[in-house]
């Protein structure tokens, strides 16, 4: 872990955050709990992405649909067949690997390399480099692309033919060592589903196998035709879902962005046949102004096209966010054709079509997703907004800058000192405003600290009462990232936090 991440993580929890999960018996691996801070962070996300989607689409209707369904969803949707990762041990260490990550860091070692070479010719040619030229006509550059090249090729022929055994004589022929021990001493790669399974019923006989839910989506599939007909959906609409998945992953490192016990985000839209690819440009730049509506830096994503789609996709991108450990998938959007339902009416022998009173037809609808990882999301809020700050006067801060509509508390009430009544009229102040909004009371200890630890939890304003309240009914508000003061009347608070926080000025 470098240095910046290290911090991210030991930020979280000293400020409650996120605590890893049952940790008095020393946690359990790759899952974890989200604090008192946290959970709000967490709660506003999800407005967040709802209030944009259902909130402001008449076309986008919500669903809370359960975590357990019918064992025959996961054959119908594929995961039971092939919802797999190809994982290798190493015999020394005995550590577990994904097969293809391993491959894939090889890649991403020749692609720094190259990276490095684009830098220094650069420095050596200043002005008249052309990058373009240099990259098609330089010897060295060339043989590294096709070497990935090759490597990627032979590893998505052995994954598409599940042919495990040319993928480990691929890590033998790269000599690929285990980045813990150095050794090369692998075992066979084998499939490993990623779905947990249970039980459901009281007595062995009588109980049945279950899976806890890999994906959101298929309760919104399921459940189609519910919600188009109770709702009058027309043609094109999406249905939206937050809720857990669960996925067994191999290895599951780097705090929560891979985690066994998940949160999701997604919207299925239900398209005409025919008309998804203009759907699914257009949600591409609907989901990234979402994201550009949150100010973390426009330099911070970047779109990743999947050159090999699952079978089940006609198209199929991920919105990529430089976390600390660099660019990583945060959000996909699949055009995912009219495989899941096609799936679903097979499986369940229920038509799962949509008759088109424009076209005087009926059809199984093309559908166009869009899953984000909502703990994803919120390691890419909380990283980006953790900095530390050199003051003026030799000191220095450190401050979580959350986008204000995102903080846990939109504002912190203090008063100067406990005496002189001032405590009560920040209390009534308090009692005001606390129905609007989510809102902090703090008397403990100098101001200064409590400035300190409002900056460190990302409360963007910090009103404090003192004595020349008592006698204009004025306070002072402080704004957490130019930490400059004003003051302004007591009756203006409010107007001043909506300012801050309200919809309209983020979401456009
Ligand atoms: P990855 O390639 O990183 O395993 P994926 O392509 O399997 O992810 P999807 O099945 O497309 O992921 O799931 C949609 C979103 O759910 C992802 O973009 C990610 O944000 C989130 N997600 C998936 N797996 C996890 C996980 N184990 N922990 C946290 N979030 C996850």
């Amino acid at each position: 872990m470098d240095d910046k991440f290290k911090k991210v993580v030991s930020h979280a929890k000293e400020y409650g955050f996120i605590f890893p999960s049952s940790e008095i018996y020393d946690g359990l691996s790759a899952v974890y709990d989200y604090g008192q801070n946290g959970v709000e962070l967490k709660n506003n996300i999800k407005k967040y992405w709802w209030a944009s989607l259902v909130q402001m689409n008449h076309n986008i209707v919500g669903l809370d649909s359960a975590i357990f369904m019918h064992p025959l969803t996961w054959k119908a949707s594929g995961h039971v067949d092939a919802f797999n990762d190809p994982l290798i041990d190493n015999k020394d260490s005995k550590k577990r690997y994904r097969a293809d990550v391993l491959i894939e860091e090889y890649c991403q070692k020749i692609e720094s390399k190259i990276n490095k070479e684009i830098a220094k010719a650069k420095k050596r040619f200043g002005d008249d480099f052309d990058e373009n030229q240099f990259i098609t006509t330089n010897d060295r550059i060339v043989a590294y692309k096709e070497k990935i090249e090759s490597i990627t090729s032979r590893m998505s022929k052995a994954l598409e033919e599940d042919d495990l055994k040319s993928l480990k004589k691929l890590i033998e022929d790269l000599e690929i060592v285990d980045p813990i021990s150095g050794s090369k001493n692998w075992t066979d790669v084998k499939q490993f589903n990623l779905m947990f399974s249970t039980k459901v019923g009281s007595t062995a006989q009588s109980s049945s196998d279950l899976y806890l839910r890999p994906e959101t989506a298929q309760g919104i599939f399921v459940n189609f035709l519910n919600v188009q007909k109770s709702a009058r959906m027309k043609i094109p609409f999406g249905i939206a879902q937050i809720g857990k998945a669960f996925r067994n992953e191999i290895i599951a490192r780097q705090f929560i962005f891979r985690m066994r016990e998940f949160e999701q985000m997604e919207m299925q839209f239900f398209v005409r046949p025919g008309t998804q690819q203009e759907w699914y440009e257009k949600w591409k730049e609907n989901r990234m102004n979402w994201h550009m509506s949150l100010g973390l830096g426009k330099e911070n994503y970047r779109f990743h096209d999947h050159i090999k789609l699952a079978h089940y996709a006609d198209a199929a991108c991920d919105i990529e966010y430089n976390f600390p450990f660099g660019f990583k998938e945060l959000e996909g959007i699949h055009s995912r054709t009219d495989y899941d339902l096609s799936q679903h009416e097979k499986h369940s022998g229920k038509k799962l079509q949509y008759f088109d009173s424009e076209l005087n037809k009926s059809y199984i609808p093309y559908v166009v997703e869009t899953s984000i990882g909502l703990d994803r999301m919120f390691l890419a809020v909380l990283s980006n907004s953790l900095v530390e700050e050199e003051l003026d006067n030799n000191s220095s801060r450190i401050v979580l800058k959350i986008p204000s509509v995102l903080a846990p508390y939109k504002a912190a009430i203090l008063p100067l000192v406990k005496k002189d009544g001032l405590s009560e009229i920040a209390t009534d102040l308090y009692n005001k405003l606390k129905t609007e909004f989510n809102i902090i009371y703090d008397e403990k200890d100098a101001v200064g600290r409590r400035y300190r630890r409002q900056d460190a939890i990302g409360t963007p304003l910090c009103i404090t009462i003192d004595h020349q309240t008592l006698e204009n009914n004025t306070v002072t508000i402080r704004n957490r990232d130019t930490m400059e003061q004003k003051r302004i009347s007591t009756d203006s608070v409010s107007k001043e936090i909506i300012k801050e926080v309200n919809l309209k000025n983020w979401l456009v």
